[in-house]
């Protein structure tokens, strides 16, 4: 048995029989981390120390015969612009460099409550803005199946620790596709959930409207075990709320599944490989009785836009609080001005100063009802979208991803090339649906997503859907 190799509940399993302690499957998982990630930098941190006495303390349940949760000295891996108190949280910037977290976000405090392992913070494209891990201003995550090739992003860091067997699951987070396309990218599973449905507390905020933490597995039922240990109502995120539906196991058919593939989203653009294997991973689903239907997203083509205004507009407002002198990089000038001038100037990276830029102009007198309002009127139709097509099916089911794992550095300099790889993520976001990424097949050894978009609060039923690709 490779303890490397396995999945949360094997792991658990193992622990339960005593066939290996939660020490050595976490001396294991950094064996792993010394061996590769110099080569793949998915890890910013290890905290070595730390999470080997969080191990013991498992292995001594144990070894008591008391009772431990599924996740109790299983190693987790966080992507590092979720708070961990006493840890620092980069948020992959120069300006965050030496912030230490006074506090635990909400995930992370159920996590610890059930005795999970924190191995260390993961690489991120810097305040998660990216589509490839390459914005991190700590230099980039390299794919684990081809390492000239990026990760994904925003959470490539967590993506990879996963693929590369450095942590059992990990934490990302996902504004516009930033679980779900490293997920894609790297061959795991990706859950972004219904907004509100996991605390946003304690997570850097990118744009609050969207962001969401979800969990990156091995498996789909991994997925649902973490999605189902950080979900609920938080006191601390007003936005949160308690999930209302549940669906019973028995319950679920394939053959009762009605699935809308939108038409608008198999157009120019999308590799024709990756097209292929999306189609046949639809075709198992017909196959086994689902009906599959042409569904039409008339405004998916808007999305893309609409999300870039809005998300940069909510950016440039919460990244305001970077001034130079309440956290982390502080530039000594003479004048106050000075002082945010340069501080923000020199810690904050290229990209996020140009999306500060454009959404502080998006969001000015004069152009916040051309820019701002009407790509919040977008929003709605989107959303309108989404529920005339849930009228029909159930289920959507989409790449993830237009294109496959691209070589590192070569959309870095074309920023629109790099905003287009979230053309089929974006929109879940502008509607606050859950989707999930599930691996579909390869094109040579690079990996490919099939994503099941949902209806509000049934992850469950997601959940059921994607665990049929993995039989
Ligand atoms: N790539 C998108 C962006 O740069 C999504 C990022 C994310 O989901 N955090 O905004």
């Amino acid at each position: 048995m490779i303890l490397t190799e396995l999945t949360i509940s094997q792991a658990h399993q193992g622990l339960k029989k005593k066939e290996f302690s939660a020490v050595e499957l976490c001396r294991a998982h950094f064996d792993n981390i010394k061996n590769q990630n110099k080569e793949i930098f998915a890890f910013l941190a290890v905290t070595e120390d730390y999470a080997l006495d969080e191990a013991k303390k498992t292995d001594d349940l144990i070894a008591a015969a008391k009772d431990f949760s599924t996740l109790a000295g299983i190693p987790v891996a966080i992507k590092d612009i979720i708070l961990v108190e006493g840890m620092k949280c980069t948020a992959a910037s120069k300006i965050l460099e030496n912030y230490i977290a006074p506090y635990d976000a909400t995930v992370v405090k159920k996590l610890k409550k059930q005795g999970a392992v924190i191995l260390g913070k993961t690489n991120l494209d810097e305040f998660a803005m990216g589509s490839s891990t390459e914005n991190s201003a700590f230099g980039p995550t390299h794919n684990p199946h081809d390492l000239s090739r990026v990760p994904g992003g925003t959470s490539g860091g967590s993506a990879a620790a996963v693929a590369a067997n450095m942590a059992v699951y990990a934490l990302g987070s996902d504004t516009g596709g930033s679980v779900r396309q490293p997920a894609s990218f790297c061959g795991v599973v990706g859950l972004k959930p219904t907004y509100g449905a996991v605390s946003r507390y304690g997570l850097i905020a990118h744009a609050s409207s969207f962001d969401q933490i979800g969990p990156l597995t091995k498996t789909v039922e991994d997925a649902k075990i973490v999605f189902e240990a950080i979900k609920g109502k938080d006191k601390m995120d007003s936005t949160s709320v308690e999930s209302q539906f549940s669906i019973n196991n028995s319950q679920f058919s394939i053959k009762d599944l009605r699935i809308g593939v939108p038409k608008e989203y198999f157009v120019k653009g999308i590799d024709l490989e990756v097209e292929k294997i999306v189609r046949s991973a639809i075709k198992k689903y017909e196959k086994a009785g689902a009906k599959i239907v042409e569904v039409s997203l008339p405004h998916a083509e808007y999305a893309l836009p609409a999300y870039y205004i809005i998300s940069a507009s909510e950016a440039s407002a919460n990244l305001a609080r970077y001034d130079g002198i309440k956290y982390g990089f502080s530039k000594q000038e003479k004048s106050l001005l000075d002082v945010y001038l340069k501080s923000r100037g020199e810690g904050f990276g290229p990209e996020v100063r140009r999306r500060i830029m454009l959404g502080t102009y998006a969001l000015s007198s004069g152009y916040y009802e051309a820019y701002y309002k009407r790509a919040q009127k977008v929003r709605t139709k989107v959303i309108e979208d989404f529920n005339n097509a849930f009228k029909e099916v159930d289920m959507i089911f989409t790449p993830t991803s237009p294109v496959l794992p691209f070589k590192i550095g070569e959309k870095i300099d074309n920023p629109l090339a790099m905003y287009l790889v979230d053309v089929y993520t974006v929109s879940i976001n502008l509607a606050g649906l859950p989707a999930l990424s599930v691996p579909c097949g390869q094109v040579g050894k690079l990996p490919v997503g099939l994503q099941i978009i949902g209806q509000p609060f049934k992850e469950n039923q997601i959940f059921e859907a994607a665990a049929f690709l993995e039989l």
